[in-house]
């Protein structure tokens, strides 16, 4: 008898970047913000910087420069758990859509605040 892997849901979509700054709304790190270093679509996880250390126990390595012992490291959290912080409100808020109208007629799709619309692009 073989035993279904539990693989976790990925979210419809995953609107976050790396580099976005996002506030954690639940789990342990509640009520911290920081950058995002990575977003790993695939399991709808999310590595935010200073958010969801864990402890990484290592063994010296003398032969390459390893030392040992305990060092903290950031650990991935679920996307689920973070909101988009708007550079423009400063908030924690959800992602909306402007689609803009490129000449051509190309469109081009920014993230928007919900909160004030302000664009959440860089670009
Ligand atoms: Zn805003």
């Amino acid at each position: 008898m073989s035993v279904a892997k539990k693989e976790p849901a990925p979210p419809a979509r995953i609107e976050l970047k790396k580099e976005d700054t996002v506030r954690v709304i639940a789990g342990k790190d509640r009520g911290k913000s920081g950058r995002v270093l990575r977003v790993d679509r695939e399991h709808g996880r999310i590595l935010v910087e200073h958010v969801g250390m864990v402890k990484r126990h290592t063994r010296p390595n003398p032969s390459r420069q390893i030392k040992g012992g305990i060092a903290e490291r950031e650990g991935p959290i679920a996307i689920s758990n973070v909101m988009i912080v708007c550079p423009g409100c400063n908030k924690a808020t959800r992602i909306g859509h402007h689609v803009d109208q490129l000449p051509g007629g190309r469109t081009r799709r920014t993230r928007v605040c919900l909160k004030c619309r302000q664009t959440l692009d860089k670009k």
